[in-house]
């Protein structure tokens, strides 16, 4: 895991080095303070001084000319500019010019700390080395030209570019300074140096510990940090600056890029890792992520989670070359807190899922009022998320999260378990409409229905299906699968009768007085079959049994078939019956299409 940040960090500061600054990194923007004033008349000057060093042999550098320029609104992001106030310096060699001798304490001491700063790797001292000789070489020239450039009364922020080749970089194009700035202004705590093997690439040298990326993660890849000791750290799990860098930037890249709502109230980082030993290919796919807003058009894609720019479809169709990891944290002020982390999921995986759910939606659209919606983990965070209405809080996130990496992982989920809770729903919203409130009791009963259908198409649930003679539903049950059961079949059919029988009631009595039989839909065995004869004694009392003839006679000729066990959880059996309550229409409808 750790590896997999640290490999995303070290492409993404590959690509940080060959781009331009015209697309900006939003966590840098974030740490930048902008003084350009867009509204200042014209009296006063905003400009940026820019003491240009040209690239020289071996890396060297050497001072070329002080330049002007204006200030613009995206400058500051360009310089990397932050005042760290007072004396102390800045966190990048760009400092506004005042009367205390700017250049000495601004920049050249920038330098003088940056180029012995213990924290660098050699290359990096090295580097800030040769710009510190550049400019102390020319340092007459260089204050000179910064005195009389700045003499009109103004603004003047002072900076260092680089010409290479045919163009010029600001600090901000440049990695060493980017990445000095982030360590500067995050600050580091806890870095716990010693001599070692970094446990990342290999090389032996200055190794630090304490720094992982997310403070839960641990040494092993499975685990999470417990009783962890950050002093002994570096011994356990050492890394080099190198590395250091490259998680850094993993994970500002992850959390920028790859963090993504997955249902209302819970969100997911999606750490993708290579598989294949593939470099090329892992590297595309970073490509591919860094730039998703402009390159994917992810509006065009199907979801399977609540965000807009979910990209998982998009994923989905690649080969197995790499796994992705879906990291689920909660942050609570500045602590992270894991609710669970999903390892190793392949696109063919995704894929599968995405073909299970492209079935159910075309299996539900043809059900009143589904036309056009799409199944998302949505429907089933519906049903886990929190125990009683009434609470404020969710707290059955620890479930949901359970049969989602159950998804991901092609894992069984529990039946039993699986229809306790969607009942849990499907009764809350069946008392409310008896009780005269607001209810949804058709729209939870589908809704439900299509979280069996996805877990069924996915095969993660065990449903027996049973080959029957024709009968006369059979067009009806034959659009779905996980329904041909006869005891299934026997409810759905007496829930079809039973809803007749309460619209009889309710248009002769204006109420349904009969709803009491089905004691809040906690049904047993015993009561379904008691149902039946009842249903059809209270119809022939109003004399409409015609009307639900079929649905009766079917549903006793299934039931029988049940036996005397239909060993099915009380649940299960009465999900399966307000299915037939609420799809009625559909049924009826579809004899008639016969
Ligand atoms: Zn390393």
């Amino acid at each position: 895991m750790i590896e997999a940040i640290a490999k995303i960090g070290q492409i993404e500061r590959e690509r940080i080095k060959n781009k331009t600054s015209d697309d900006k990194d939003p966590q840098i923007v974030e740490l930048i303070q902008n003084i350009y004033k867009p509204t200042q008349d014209d009296k006063r000057k905003q400009m940026l001084l820019k003491i240009i060093l040209k690239q020289g042999e071996y890396s060297s550098y050497t001072f070329d000319r002080v330049e002007l320029e204006d200030l613009k609104s995206d400058t500051c992001y360009k310089v990397l500019y932050r005042s760290a106030g007072g004396n102390a310096l800045n966190p990048s060699p760009t400092a506004q010019i005042t009367d205390k001798d700017t250049f000495g304490n601004k920049i050249l001491k920038f330098f003088k700390e940056a180029k012995s700063n213990k924290e660098q790797s050699d290359e990096e001292r090295k580097f800030f080395e040769n710009v510190y000789n550049a400019l102390t070489e020319s340092e007459n020239d260089i204050r000179k030209s910064i005195d009389e450039k700045s003499k009109e009364k103004g603004t003047y922020l002072l900076t260092i570019t680089f010409e290479e080749g045919n163009s010029e970089k600001y600090l901000v194009d440049k990695i060493e300074f980017l990445d000095y700035f982030l360590e500067k202004v995050r600050g580091k705590e806890g870095r716990f140096k010693g001599n070692g093997v970094c446990s990342i690439c290999g090389k032996s040298g200055e190794v630090y510990g304490g720094v992982f990326p997310y403070s839960f993660f641990n040494l092993d890849k499975e685990g999470f940090l417990n009783n962890f000791s950050k002093g002994d750290s570096y011994k356990n799990f050492p890394i080099c600056k190198e590395c250091i860098r490259d998680l850094e930037t993993g994970k500002r890249f992850i959390e920028d890029k790859l963090n993504y709502t997955f249902v209302k109230g819970l969100r997911y980082r999606l750490i993708p890792q290579n598989i294949s030993g593939d470099e090329k290919t892992f590297e595309e796919l970073i490509d591919i992520l860094s730039e998703q807003e402009s390159e994917v058009d992810t509006k065009s894609l199907s979801r399977i989670t609540d965000d807009e720019n979910e990209i998982l479809e998009r994923l989905s169709k690649e080969s197995d070359t790499f796994s992705l990891n879906f990291l689920f944290i909660e942050k609570q002020n500045k602590a992270e807190k894991i609710l669970a982390f999903i390892q190793d999921v392949l696109p063919s995986r995704l894929n599968r899922i995405f073909e299970a759910k492209r079935k159910v939606d075309e299996v539900t659209k043809s059900i009143p009022g589904y036309d056009g919606k799409q199944f998302t983990f949505g429907y089933i965070r519906e049903f886990f998320f929190k125990s009683d209405s009434q609470k404020s809080n969710p707290d059955l996130d620890k479930y949901f999260l359970d049969i989602v990496d159950k998804i991901f992982k092609d894992k069984k989920i529990d039946k039993v378990f699986l229809f306790d809770y969607l009942m849990k729903g499907i009764r809350e919203e069946f008392l409310k409409e008896h009780s005269e409130e607001k209810s949804f009791y058709y729209f939870k009963t589908v809704d439900a229905f299509i979280v069996y259908l996805f877990l069924k198409e996915l095969n993660i649930i065990d449903v027996k299906e049973v080959k029957m003679e024709e009968r006369k539903f059979d067009v009806f049950f034959k659009r779905f699968e996980g329904v041909n059961d006869p005891v299934k079949k026997g409810l759905i059919l007496l829930g079809a009768a039973t809803e007749t029988l309460l619209e009889i009631q309710e248009d002769l009595r204006g109420s349904k007085p009969f709803l009491k039989y089905l004691k809040s839909l906690k049904m047993t065995e015993k009561d379904f079959k008691e149902l039946l004869t009842k249903v059809q004694a209270k119809l022939e009392e109003y004399d409409a049994l015609p009307r639900a003839k079929d649905f009766l006679e079917e549903a006793s000729y299934y039931l029988l078939m049940g036996g005397d066990n239909f060993k099915m959880s009380v649940p299960e059996m009465n999900f399966f019956f307000t299915l037939g309550m609420n799809l009625k229409r559909e049924i009826l409808k579809s004899i008639k299409e016969a």
